[in-house]
């Protein structure tokens, strides 16, 4: 919200959807529990609906997309591309903060229970929730979710190489605060005077 316009993470809007009591929701709810992508077909529906609401009109953000070659391809019928922004982590480190993330299941707040604490244990500090552990956060799924993130990852960099401007971020202490890396992808977008 840095820079007033939406960040759209895909992997949320389904996770909505599974939640609900439909069949395209239960359909939703059997890729996620087993950390499968999402069918292409499906997800650039959901994107393109999304994409073409009011406030998209000045630019987004997308978090989780695209996944694969066919959903780039789409996205470049869709919008213009301005900028990459690549985080890079050890997988250690993924596996670190996502196993030890909590969620709300009211308000939806994020916490983690190595860093960022709540400050009654299983609750939510802002509404009072009570905290969950995400289905897929579990480390059997985790790792099949980074197996499939790398196989998709390198032919989608190959892609976008040349075509749209990289930010790159990258880490290898688990400590640093989410804030520094905010900060240098925001210099970076400055730089392509995109902010
Ligand atoms: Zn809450």
């Amino acid at each position: 919200m840095k820079l007033g316009i939406p960040a759209i993470a895909t992997g949320d809007m389904f996770r909505n959807i599974s939640k609900k009591d439909s069949k395209f929701g239960q359909e939703i709810m059997k890729y996620i529990k087993n950390g499968e992508l999402v069918p292409d077909a499906i997800v650039i529906n959901v994107l393109r609906k999304r994409l073409s609401r009011d406030d998209c009109r000045r630019g987004f953000i997308l978090d989780g997309y695209p996944r694969t070659i066919k959903q780039a391809k789409v996205l470049e019928g869709l919008a213009e591309i301005n900028a990459i922004i690549l985080l890079q982590v050890p997988e250690w480190i993924v596996i670190e903060r996502l196993s030890s993330r909590r969620i709300c299941r009211t308000c939806g707040e994020v916490y983690n229970i190595r860093f960022l604490r709540p400050k009654k244990k299983g609750t939510c500090d802002k509404c009072g929730g009570v905290l969950y552990q995400r289905i897929d956060d579990s480390p059997k799924v985790i790792g099949e979710r980074l197996t499939i993130y790398e196989k998709n990852m390198e032919p989608l960099l190959a892609f976008y190489n040349g075509k749209v401007p990289f930010i790159k971020y990258s880490s290898n202490s688990i400590d640093t605060p989410p804030g520094v890396a905010v900060a240098e992808i925001l210099q970076g977008l400055k730089k392509l005077k995109l902010s």
